[in-house]
Formats: C-alpha cells, sequence, structure tokens
C-alpha cells in the first residue's frame, strides 16, 4: 500500500510539474533524468556568465535608492532604473499597475510580540523553531541609522496610491505558450539600503535576465522574470499579477500571431534574502560574524499549497541543479515556505522560494540581524555572503536553463 501510495504520488509530480523533465524510477519518488550532454553543455555555459563582482555591482546599484520604500519617490526612481536595466540587457519590459490604499496604520507598537505558543511551537508556516531566539521586528525609527546622507535619503514618508512594478520576458522559440517566472522583490523599508531584503534576490533575477538575454541564448520555453513592489505591506504587487494576469494564461493574442502575453505558468520561483548565513544566534542573542562553514541555500515548497506535489517536484529540480551548477554551498530543501511572493501563485502553479534560511524557523527566531533594521547596507557583507547569492543564482540559473531547454549558438 505504501509502495503504491509513493508511485501514486510519483506519478502526480511527473504530471503536474516540469513538463516530463522529472521521472519516477525504480520506486523512488523524484529521480532526477539525465539530460543531454548538449544541454548540460549549454547551462554550464550560462552558469560561467555569472560573476561575483558583477552580482555585488547590481545589488550596489540597488542601494543607490536607500531602502526603496513602497509609495515614494526613491521607490519610483528604482523601479525606473530596474526597468532600465532590463532593457540594457535587451530583456523587452511591461509594468503592472495596481492601487495601494490600505486603512492607515495603528500608530506604537513596532517590535512584534510573539504570542503564547502551542505545544510544541510552531513557527509562521509550520516549522518547529528550536534553539536559542530573539525578538524580531520593522524599525522605524530613523534616529537608529548613523548615516546621515542614508537617513535623508529615507525620509520621505509612504502615501497610498498607485503603484507600478516591472517585469521582462525571454520567449521561447518552441512553447512560446509556456514560462517559468523567476522572481524577487524589489521594495525595503528598515531605514537601511534594503541591500540583503531584497536587493540581493533582485539582484539576482535581473543578472539571470541579463545572461538569459544574451543574443547568442535561445530557450524553448519562455522565462518571466518579475520584480515585484509592496511585498513589505503584504505581497501586494505580486498579488496583484496574480489577480490581473491569472485569467490571460495561454491565450493567443493577436489569434494567429504566435504570441502569448501571458503564455501558460510553469512554475514560480521566488528569491527573498539571499546572503546572510551566519547561524542561530548565540546564548547572549548576538550573531556569529563570519557566514558559518555549513552555510546553504534554502529551498522551500508549502506543504499546504494545492500545488504542493509540483512545488516539491520543483524543489528538488533546484536542489539537483544546485549540485551541478553552484560552485561552493549546497541547498536544502523544506516544507515551510511563507510569507513571501510566491504564496499568492502557490494554489495555482508550482510555487516555491530560494532563501539564505528558512523563513519560518531560522530568519522569524533572528538568524538575520539585519533583517528590516538599518544596518541592512552593502558595506555590512563580506565576499562569503554575497558568495552565497551568487551559489543560489548558479542553482536556479541552472534549473531554468534546463527546464526551458537553453541553448548557446
Ligand atoms: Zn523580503
Amino acid at each position: 500500500m505504501g509502495r503504491f501510495w509513493n508511485a501514486a504520488i510519483a506519478v502526480a509530480m511527473v504530471t503536474t510539474v516540469v513538463q516530463g523533465a522529472v521521472a519516477a524510477q525504480g520506486g523512488a519518488p523524484v529521480v532526477l533524468p539525465p539530460i543531454s550532454p548538449a544541454l548540460r553543455a549549454a547551462v554550464t555555459t550560462l552558469a560561467s556568465r555569472l560573476d561575483l563582482e558583477r552580482y555585488k555591482a547590481t545589488i550596489k546599484g540597488l542601494t543607490q535608492f536607500g531602502d526603496r520604500r513602497q509609495g515614494t519617490e526613491r521607490n519610483r526612481k528604482a523601479v525606473d532604473w530596474i526597468e532600465a536595466q532590463l532593457k540594457s540587457y535587451g530583456c523587452p519590459t511591461e509594468r503592472i499597475r495596481y492601487m495601494h490604499d490600505p486603512p492607515p496604520p495603528r500608530p506604537g507598537q513596532t517590535a512584534v510580540a510573539r504570542p503564547a505558543e502551542p505545544a510544541p511551537p510552531r513557527a509562521v508556516g509550520g516549522g518547529r523553531p528550536r534553539g536559542v531566539r530573539t525578538t524580531t521586528g520593522v524599525n522605524t525609527d530613523p534616529l537608529k541609522q548613523p548615516n546621515e546622507a542614508l537617513r535623508a535619503l529615507n525620509r520621505e514618508p509612504t502615501v497610498n496610491g498607485p503603484r507600478q512594478e516591472v517585469y521582462c520576458t525571454k520567449v521561447g522559440t518552441t512553447h512560446p505558450d509556456e514560462m517559468y517566472i523567476v522572481a524577487a522583490h524589489m521594495d525595503g523599508h528598515g531605514w537601511g539600503e534594503a541591500a540583503n531584503d531584497d536587493g540581493s534576490g533582485t539582484a539576482l533575477v535581473m543578472e539571470l535576465a541579463r545572461i538569459f538575454s544574451m543574443p547568442d541564448v535561445q530557450t524553448e520555453r519562455t522565462i518571466r522574470f518579475a520584480l515585484w513592489n509592496n511585498e513589505e505591506t503584504g505581497l501586494n504587487g505580486a498579488g496583484a499579477y496574480v489577480e490581473q494576469r491569472k485569467g490571460l494564461q495561454g491565450q493567443e493574442d493577436p489569434a494567429g500571431s504566435g504570441r502569448y502575453p501571458e503564455p501558460r505558468w510553469l512554475g514560480m520561483i521566488q528569491h527573498d534574502m539571499m546572503l546572510f548565513d551566519h547561524g542561530m544566534p548565540r546564548a547572549d542573542g548576538t550573531i556569529p560574524p563570519e557566514q558559518r562553514p555549513e552555510a546553504d541555500v534554502n529551498i522551500e515548497f508549502q506543504m499546504t499549497a494545492a500545488q504542493t506535489l509540483g512545488a516539491q517536484a520543483l524543489a528538488w529540480y533546484l536542489h539537483g541543479a544546485n549540485e551541478k551548477y553552484a560552485t561552493d554551498y549546497p541547498a536544502q530543501v523544506g516544507p515551510h515556505m511563507t510569507n513571501t511572493d510566491s504564496t499568492p501563485f502557490m494554489d495555482l502553479v508550482p510555487a516555491i522560494s530560494v532563501r539564505e534560511n528558512e523563513r519560518g524557523v531560522h530568519v522569524g527566531s533572528g538568524w538575520d540581524p539585519q533583517w528590516h533594521q538599518p544596518t541592512d547596507v552593502f558595506t555590512t557583507y563580506s565576499d562569503k555572503d554575497f558568495r552565497l547569492g551568487l551559489n543560489a543564482a548558479q542553482t536556479t540559473l541552472g534549473a531554468v536553463g534546463e527546464l526551458t531547454g537553453a541553448a548557446v549558438r
């Protein structure tokens, strides 16, 4: 019975996700099939075009707009800058427009106190926190930013109103009507530079857009590179995309043109905080100063999602890509994806998140002391930190390159 059930899951995974690229074999739930030597060579070439200094420079470029808080001029300028970069890579851009008009926040309380916990404790997303935990929250005090120029840059408060976000698209040659969405959020807050949250994910997506848009690169399937706005206010930018475009999937427009403004979604991969894995807080609440030697890339799916089987297969596909294409840090897969822009997608399409740590159990327990704080600035991070983000880029590039059938000519 158990064996049959495993086989049934395997078949469901195969039929749900990745176009037969994941095959069941020998009773194992998921086995990654061999790919052709030509595909392996093409994706290896693309991965070799990722570069640590270039990745760092793109993060640095994003920090010129401070924390890029949604509803401010610095946020709008950042959207413009990102779009200009994507265009310069040869990746055609479009924008999503939506309104953000929430009721005013209640004044006072900024740090979020933990509610009484069930036993055993559960983190947001369903994981089980353990070990030393410290309080987390969003800094709203400008005086905690010691850099006066940065404090001034971040001064303009958010105002309700219309919002925009940008994406660009690499159209597939033989299956233009099917696509993977590769995404991150470009807004931040906390009176720093949002360098890690989520300049690191935004730069990763931009770097992949640059490489897949090179004139000698073709993919059989379409890839969309999306930089969401309004993540920090409740995933509103990604939510607006889903609401506006989910019903347009797979429609040829104009009829007979061979053009698909919204190709059918095959998978969605979100990147949110890619740099910092220094481990659990020490007993005194401080964090080790160096990237821990056992640092890893955390790939998460959500076990309660309607599309969880496909998401699991996609997560393990990235895990396999990490073993083939990442140069330094390994990957881990976990079932508690939460609180990021893949959430609005997860019941509709296999959706996963890629991150420095697990969002619920690790980040929620204080493993990243820069999270939403004035210290989330470019100069906080070392090359060991940036290299973790580069390894995540190698991982996603490898998986998406294989899944979309990349070729270099
Ligand atoms: Zn984030």
